[in-house]
């Protein structure tokens, strides 16, 4: 018997009021594959015999989060839970999820169609585990398996091969051999798979401790070649392959790409993952401040302009591209600078537009934008105090040449 954790307890009311019911009623996935393996849980999933107008009769507060896949959010307490009644799957059409689900009453059968046997155990509220298909063996022995055949299990859904390697990245596991084998003999079959689906695996697979791991199997198996950019690149990963890049997270392992790959259309490139716009222009703006790191070292203007979370990232790319192994001690010494610097925004310096244009008696302009640029280099540089009478001074000592229109 197992001793429940904190997340599983929480949830357990929501078992018990199933099982209240007669129904059957168990965790499942990947909150008991980590809690197994000593990893923090987040989202525990709940797997029941219970359909889904069941579900709902059972509990008062529900939301219809995937009822034709069976999935039911269960409001209980303040808290959600995502409850699935147990299914089995069929009729696969081209290479991608089930055309037909059918609500099934077996707990097997419904572990069965799982992808891998460490996402295939279910644990009931009595702390037992169900484990038909030796999903502990797989994770002592730290290995990923498909539940059944992997030829077929690809074929019915080929986005599993993607998750086989995101779980290499997050948990460090070896691929069981026949399984590695059809990674290699069914990669062609990604061309099927929605390039959502794809990037939602490649982030995790890019955040995974074990990157590198991952990404030597992508390209072993030329999974990579099915992607749609940066990483598609054989050259491009195999250098990433000789570089420290577990030290770098997602957003820096993209930066890091679009630099390997002497990307010409950053932004085409990342679109075609289909990244969020936000993400786009924050690996974009880093990619620019990498090339100038590349060639520079930090100034105090650099860092302002960089602020320190993008300035962190930055010299970690680059030293992870010269294969440098004092990150730490640079990224302290770039802390004490950021924290050096006298201003670490606009809104510190002691002087705005309005101002100017008073102390000037001038019509506010263009002008105004270069003047405070000017003014904030000079106060970085330690040239002019941030401090208003003395902005005030210079400002006034100022030839202006006049502005034409
Ligand atoms: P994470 O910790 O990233 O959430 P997870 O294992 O919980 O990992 P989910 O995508 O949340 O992954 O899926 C929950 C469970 O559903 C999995 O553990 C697995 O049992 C099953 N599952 C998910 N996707 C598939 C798939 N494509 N084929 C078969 N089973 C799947
Ligand atoms: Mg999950």
């Amino acid at each position: 018997m197992i001793k429940l954790n904190q997340l599983f307890i929480e949830a357990l009311p929501v078992i018990r009021k199933l099982e209240a019911a007669g129904y059957e009623a168990y965790f499942v996935g990947g909150a008991v594959r980590d809690f197994l393996l000593n990893r923090e849980i987040h989202d525990v999933d709940i797997a029941t015999s219970a359909t889904p107008l069941e579900i709902k009769e059972i509990f008062s507060s529900t939301v219809d989060v995937g009822i034709e896949h069976g999935t039911i959010l269960v409001l209980y307490k303040g808290q959600s839970f995502e409850v699935t009644t147990f299914r089995s799957e069929s009729n696969y059409v081209d290479y991608r999820r089930p055309g037909t689900v059918t609500f099934i009453r077996s707990l097997e059968e419904d572990l069965k169609r799982r992808d891998f046997t460490i996402n295939a155990i279910a644990l009931s509220g009595d702390g037992q585990l169900i484990d038909p298909f030796k999903g502990q063996e797989a994770l002592e022995s730290k290995l990923i398996q498909t539940v059944g055949n992997p030829a077929d299990r690809f074929e019915e859904d080929a986005l599993r091969l993607m998750r086989a390697i995101r779980f290499v990245s997050q948990l460090g596991f070896k691929v069981e051999d026949n399984t590695m084998q059809e990674l290699f003999h069914k990669a062609p079959l990604l061309q099927h798979i929605a390039i959502e689906r794809i990037t939602a695996e490649m982030v995790k697979l890019l955040s995974g401790a074990y990157n590198h791991q991952a990404l030597a199997i992508a390209l072993k198996t030329n999974i990579y070649k099915y992607w749609p950019s940066l990483y598609h690149n054989q050259a491009t990963i195999q250098t990433a392959l000789t570089l420290p890049i577990q030290q770098l997270n997602e957003v820096e392992l993209w930066v890091l790409a679009v630099y390997l790959h002497k990307s010409k259309d950053i932004k085409n490139d990342l679109s075609k993952w289909k990244l969020p716009s936000k993400k786009i222009k924050l690996i974009t703006t880093m990619y620019h401040f990498l090339l100038w790191r590349l060639e520079n070292d930090w100034t105090s203007y650099s860092l302002y302009s960089a602020g320190f979370k993008i300035a962190c990232s930055v010299e970690k790319i680059f030293t992870t591209i010269h294969k440098l192994n004092d990150t730490d001690r640079r990224l302290k010494k770039l802390k004490l600078e950021y924290e050096k610097l006298k201003i670490h925004e606009r809104s510190e310096m002691q002087v705005n537009g309005t101002e100017l244009a008073q102390w000037l008696n001038r019509e506010p302009g263009p002008w105004i934008k270069n003047m405070l640029e000017e003014i904030e280099q000079m106060i970085l540089d330690s040239r002019l105090q941030n401090e208003k009478m003395e902005i005030r001074k210079w400002v006034q000592s100022c030839q202006i040449p006049s502005e034409k229109n």
